[in-house]
């Protein structure tokens, strides 16, 4: 056991009068590309990070569930009965982790009642996803404890039915994915439609990169109401060009939308239909070159969300111009948009030299200071001790 996971387990043993029965971590994520593609069946290329959240977790002889976390290291435990959980009936952050548990039951799994605690180095909303971390941390050790044998494609679902039904985000299934089935020095290549993914190579380290988060701390107001308007868009764009999903149409459709749709729809369902394009040459790229090449894809993908989407702010636009005109391989803003993080590619002796210029240039225009750090990919969830 390593030094931290030993501070949780003695952190465990002070709250809960027990010692845990196992420690088991699952990480953050962060996409390389693909972005607003999952809700329309398309794809995406996550990869597990080496942040990470872990679960210390005892089983009861009754079916109660008490669980803490080292973010609120005053606070009481929240305890719940396993039989009272309902759809909704959880707030606040206990939510994620009770609402994996009543997703198993949902499921069809009996869950022992047990005692957890939760530890976390997933910053929260920066868009590494520490909220699957959350969640894949408590089904790995819940399907351990509850003897239940159930596969990391169906614990991602079940991630995603707790986050989905009892915090109540209408989040898609990649986080869940990329943290139950990544795997180090690989992305994860994952079909939204069907489910089924496949490890794609991302030595990252081997080529001398690394990937840089540039968090831009900007959470605007109205982030909720424009992803709820993205989506209604490319459903919008789905029932006029005739297919289930925007996934169904290809490049070559293109022109044939354009007749179709009003001018704001088609660049939005451009957007995702490129976005789709480059996922898939993002996969091509790694396995016939690797890392170092998927500069340009990185970029393209930031002007389609910027000028299509419409989903980029100042904060992020000037993160992406400034890392690449200060030597990064590529750039874009991840996640849902209107702020959060911004991502850059960058040889690890260029990294210091970009992280200066976005600072510089974040407090020249009069923002708030970035949070900047490096991601590695990682291994997927498991049991640590
Ligand atoms: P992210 O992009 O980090 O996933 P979310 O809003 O989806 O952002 O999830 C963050 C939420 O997850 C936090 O507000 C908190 O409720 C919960 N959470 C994540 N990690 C922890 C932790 N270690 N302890 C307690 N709650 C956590
Ligand atoms: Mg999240």
């Amino acid at each position: 056991m390593n030094s931290t996971a030993q501070d949780l387990a003695t952190a465990f043993t002070d709250r809960f009068g027990t010692e845990p029965d196992g420690l088991w971590s699952a990480p953050g994520r962060v996409n390389v590309i693909g972005e607003h593609t999952d809700y329309n069946d398309g794809f995406v290329l996550p990869f597990a990070i080496r942040h990470s959240t872990t679960v210390a977790a005892a089983v009861r002889s009754d079916r109660l569930v008490r669980v803490a976390s080292t973010f609120a290291p005053d606070e009481d435990a929240v305890v719940a009965d396993l039989d009272e959980l309902s759809e909704g009936s959880v707030e606040g952050w206990a939510a994620y982790p009770l609402g994996v548990l009543w997703a198993l039951e949902q499921s069809g799994y009996r869950c022992p009642g047990m005692d957890l605690l939760v530890d976390s180095s997933v910053p929260v909303g920066a868009g590494l996803s520490s909220s699957a971390a959350l969640e894949c941390s408590v089904a790995v050790a819940a399907n351990e404890l509850a003897q239940a044998d159930i596969s990391r494609r169906e614990l991602a679902v079940i991630g995603q039915l707790a986050e989905n039904r009892m915090v109540g985000a209408p989040t898609g299934i990649m986080d869940q994915s990329a943290s139950l089935l990544g795997e180090a020095g690989h992305a994860v290549f994952l079909d939204c439609r069907s489910g089924a993914s496949r490890l794609v190579p991302l030595d990252l380290e081997g080529a001398g990169l690394e990937l840089m988060v540039i968090d831009t701390r900007v959470s605007h107001s109205h982030a909720t109401g424009g992803y709820a308007a993205r989506r209604r868009s490319c459903e919008l764009g789905a029932e006029m060009m005739g297919v289930a999903a925007l996934r169904d149409l290809s490049v070559k459709d293109l022109a044939e939308a354009a007749g179709v749709l009003d001018e704001e729809t088609f660049r939005r369902v451009r957007h995702i239909v490129t976005e789709n394009a480059r996922v898939e040459d993002a996969v091509e790229v790694l396995t016939r070159k690797g890392p170092a090449e998927l500069g340009p894809l990185l970029v393209a993908s930031h002007a389609s969300m910027r000028d299509d989407f419409e989903i980029s702010c100042a904060e992020l636009d000037t993160a992406v111009d400034t890392a690449l005109e200060a030597g990064a391989l590529g750039a874009r803003m991840t996640g849902g948009g209107f702020g959060g993080s911004a991502i850059a590619l960058a040889r690890v002796g260029d990294v210091p030299a970009i992280r200066s210029a976005v600072e510089t240039a974040f407090s020249a225009a009069g923002f708030r200071s970035p949070v900047i750090f490096s991601v590695l990919p990682g291994a997927g969830a498991a049991r640590i001790a």
